[in-house]
């Protein structure tokens, strides 16, 4: 067919796709439907949709946009296929891999708070005399309206001595100055102080108060001779007979040390640990509110715009209503111009959170930061923003929409779907939840399993298709053949009561979590669920333990002020701890943010390969030890990437990208350590191997072949041992750390708690992961699981159902229970999605 009469028979046509793991696939996919593609995880569904459509469809736009924005765009991937025919231009929705940095909030990301500044700029109540303002004004993040005090950060960064001092019992020659310099710098800084006749063996609190301030806050910088090596006595001895010092050393206080180094050092490194010592407080001057005071004076419905942008949607939405055209009545005072914009405005605005609220997301508020949301709660408030966008001829490619969401809410979801596909646009969706691949116009099923053993179209077709197709692992889901086998739940061997809990929405909350059994915390998105598992319980075993926050492994090079201050923490333990010795937290969040770590570096799993690769006897010849082999150590690696295999790429206003490393060709390593072999190969081509491949491979080490086995337990066997951070997914990264877990002797009475495991898990790779969740409870741990999934709830041996609704209207314990007495429950929103999978 000619690209013509493609487009004309309604369908896109794709041949000859080898992206990743794809195997030549050819297939017609309909357009204006409901496209669900499905198999499990690795298998290429991301590769097909995402991967060619999507790419495909990206790069031809840029390419009709102009040459010169071409230019700019020449690194940008060419999907490897041969053709394709009659696909419209692509939107991406995709769940972001990794945590946005970006200062975005849901009013920015939805665009609601430009209406909210355009309607308090033309339609606002202002004080007598005061001039009207600009929409900008509204705006924090313009000069026009960013508050003066704290540039509209809403927050001033200060130290306190708490901060700079956290072990006030130390003496400063034990380092109670933590905020201080490390090594050489903070040895000088104490000589100095000794030098100047302050006392450095008392403990910090025993200290005169003037003495203390006088170190923490002075801004003055003497310069004084130092005695390098000599006690107070001998160096007071010395400046009377004023020998010769070793050095001029110059003090300076520590509250300017701080602020100093972390206003101008370019080290994140620096700058990340000093932030540590740094406090931040609400900005005295707008109170947080992040605007100046004449852009705050200005009110609509008596509110100042941070005000009202604090309120949960569905409040706004009736805060508004009496302002839209339908209802609003004209009033004295008011002009007709205003009257006009006001309605205008308050319709708009109106309309686009309804789309909000049917999708399930009235609880949130327009000034919540997005780093603070869920992936699934931004991918639909993208989506929500794009209902109302009219746009038409589209095919908007999304990434497992239903991620996050309760059965509930996945029905809200699916309208906003129709109202898309309505308005004349294509749907392509990667989907693992059941009753989203049920409502498919055509599936496009990829398997048959993951990596090297996926990437085949096993199916293509509409959904009652698919009951035929045996190699299909979906087909046994999705027409019911896997259905759970009956179980009697077990039996809880204690439990660990909470009382007093606030957070968010959830008020003096008292709740029992039972130990030593399996427990899925259910509710629709917004319920509390997350405030209560992930949060506050979490928070308390964790400084009951004293572990601190005791989420597992912060990588991050970046300092960490965007985080808000510590919430407080309000409700207590108050039976159940003496049974739980360790905390494990296994979340979603990446493993690592650079190509540097990876699969095998994180697991723990390369030490051992690198022992195999210095035992060899070519090694052993050429002197070369495990550190030889380590691509983050200078001996063994290729200098010109510094072992990463990668290059970073600089393009002009667009994100760096990563590129082969010219040198090495993306091997990491030098040519003599390539040279070394084991067993026929070398280090980098080890790294290339897949989990399954390095099981073959490793067959005799028992230690390696243990770590390799988890990995292929936890379904990641598609995955190459080497497989930097970044192209890991959130689901991918939760597995990993989980498999570190397992791999560990399980010694019991640990309380692991994981955030809905199964996001972006077909349901036969969400089976294997119960069977290691409930290994982990067989040898005495307790495991707590927020969840969607009702498979996996229904196979849990306790459910606690939070709610009934979302927001205000939720933060309940509705029901708790076994399953099947949650089924029963009239009040539980889980109950009727629930019952279908009990037998
Ligand atoms: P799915 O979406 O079905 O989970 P993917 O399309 O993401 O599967 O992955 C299919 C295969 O391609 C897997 O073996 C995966 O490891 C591999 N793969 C995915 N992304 C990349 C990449 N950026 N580079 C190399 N291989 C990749
Ligand atoms: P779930 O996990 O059940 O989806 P959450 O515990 O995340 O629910 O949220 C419960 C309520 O608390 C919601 O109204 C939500 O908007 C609010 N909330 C959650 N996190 C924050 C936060 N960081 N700031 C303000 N409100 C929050
Ligand atoms: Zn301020
Ligand atoms: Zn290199």
């Amino acid at each position: 067919t000619t690209p013509q009469n493609a487009a004309e028979d309604g369908f896109v046509h794709v041949r000859g796709a080898r992206e990743h793991n794809l195997k030549n696939v050819s297939l017609d996919i309909p357009r204006g439907q409901l496209v669900v593609f499905t198999g499990v995880s690795g298998s290429g569904k991301s590769s097909l949709a995402f991967g060619t459509l999507y790419a495909e469809a990206q790069r031809r736009y840029l390419e009709s946009v102009s040459p010169y924005a071409r230019r700019l765009f020449h690194q940008m991937p060419v999907p490897e296929v041969d053709t394709i025919e009659g696909l419209p231009p692509a939107v991406a929705l995709q769940q972001q891999r990794g945590t946005p940095t970006a200062r975005s909030s849901v009013g920015s990301v939805s665009t609601l708070s430009n209406s909210l500044r355009m309607l308090y700029s033309r339609a606002g109540d202002y004080p007598a005399g005061q001039e009207l303002l600009y929409a900008e004004s509204f705006s924090p993040n313009t000069p026009q309206g960013a508050c003066p005090r704290c540039s509209g950060m809403g927050r001033v960064f200060e130290v306190t001595e708490q901060s700079m001092v956290p072990d006030d019992s130390l003496t400063i020659r034990e380092r109670a100055i933590a905020a201080w310099p490390p090594a050489w710098h903070g040895q000088n800084l104490r000589d100095v102080l000794v030098t100047l006749g302050y006392d450095v063996d008392t403990p910090w609190r025993d200290l005169p108060k003037k003495d203390r301030d006088w170190i923490l806050y002075t801004e003055e910088s003497p310069s004084v001779p130092v005695y390098g090596g000599l006690t107070p006595a001998e160096t007071r001895a010395a400046l009377k007979r004023k020998d010769t010092p070793s050095y001029q050393g110059t003090f300076t206080g520590v509250r300017r040390y701080v602020m100093q180094t972390f206003a101008n050092t370019e080290s994140a490194s620096m700058k990340k640990r000093v932030a540590r010592y740094m406090v931040s407080t609400a900005c005295p001057e707008c109170e947080g509110k992040r605007l100046r005071r004449e852009s705050l004076s200005v009110t609509f419905a008596g509110m100042d715009i941070a005000e009202l942008s604090r309120l949960p949607l569905a409040r706004l939405a009736e805060l508004l209503a009496p302002y839209t055209h339908a209802t609003s009545k004209v009033e004295k005072g008011l002009h007709a111009e205003q009257l006009i914009v006001r309605r205008r405005i308050a319709d708009d605005l109106s309309a686009r959170i309804e789309v909000l609220l049917a999708l399930g997301l009235g609880y949130l508020a327009l000034d919540r930061s997005t780093p603070s949301l869920s992936p699934g709660e931004l991918q639909r408030l993208r989506l929500a923003t794009q209902v109302r966008s009219s746009l038409f001829g589209v095919v908007y490619v999304l990434d497992e929409p239903s991620a996050g969401l309760h059965p509930a809410d996945a029905e809200a979801l699916l309208d906003a779907l129709a109202q898309l596909k309505a308005a004349g646009n294509s749907l392509f969706v990667v989907e693992h939840a059941l009753d989203v691949i049920r409502q498919a116009d055509w599936i496009v099923d990829v398997g048959p399993l993951a990596g090297e053993r996926g990437g085949q179209v096993l199916y293509s077709g509409v959904p009652d298709g698919l009951r035929d197709v045996e190699a299909s692992q979906t087909r046994r889901y999705l027409f019911g053949e896997a259905a759970l086998a009956p179980r009697t739940p077990r039996e809880p061997t204690g439990w660990l009561k909470l009382e007093g809990v606030r957070r968010n929405n959830l008020q003096d909350l008292a709740v029992a979590f039972p130990l030593g059994v399996l427990t899925s915390v259910t509710g629709v998105s917004g319920s509390g669920k997350s405030s209560l598992v992930s949060q506050v319980l979490v928070e308390l075993v964790g400084a009951a333990l004293g572990q601190g926050s005791a989420v597992a492994e912060e990588q991050s090079d970046e300092p960490d002020l965007e985080r808000d201050e510590a919430l407080p923490l309000e409700g207590r333990i108050v039976a159940g701890m003496e049974s739980v010795r360790r905390l494990v937290r296994v979340d979603q969040k990446p493993i690592g943010r650079t190509p540097r770590s990876n699969l095998a570096t994180y697991t723990g799993l390369f030490d051992q390969v690198r022992k195999l690769f210095a035992a060899t006897p070519d090694a052993k010849k050429r002197r070369f030890d495990a550190g030889r082999f380590s691509f983050n150590v200078a001996k063994g690696r290729c200098e010109h990437c510094a072992g990463e295999g990668f290059v970073m790429v600089e393009l002009l206003f667009l994100p760096s990208v990563y590129a082969p490393c010219p040198t090495c060709d993306g091997a990491r390593y030098n040519a003599q350590t390539l040279e070394v072999t084991y067993r026929g190969k070398n280090i980098a081509e080890v790294l290339g191997m897949t989990v399954g491949e390095a099981i073959t491979f490793f067959k005799d080490e028992a230690l390696v072949e243990r770590s390799l086995e988890v990995l292929n337990e936890v379904g990641l066997d598609y995955l190459r041992l080497g497989q930097p951070a970044t192209e890991l997914s959130g689901g991918e990264a939760q597995r990993i750390k989980l498999a570190s877990e397992l791999q560990r002797a399980t010694r019991g009475n640990a309380l692991y708690v994981l955030d809905e495991p199964t996001t972006g898990l077909h349901p036969v790779d969400a089976d294997r992961l119960m069977v290691q969740l409930n290994r982990l409870v067989d040898a005495g741990n307790t495991v707590i699981v927020v969840e969607h999934t009702m498979r996996v709830v229904a196979g849990s041996d306790w459910v606690i159902d939070v709610g009934p609704g979302a927001g205000d209207l939720g933060g309940n314990i509705v029901v708790a229970g076994p399953p099947q007495d949650v089924a029963r429950n009239k009040k539980s929103r889980t109950a009727q999605y629930l019952k279908p999978h009990l037998v």
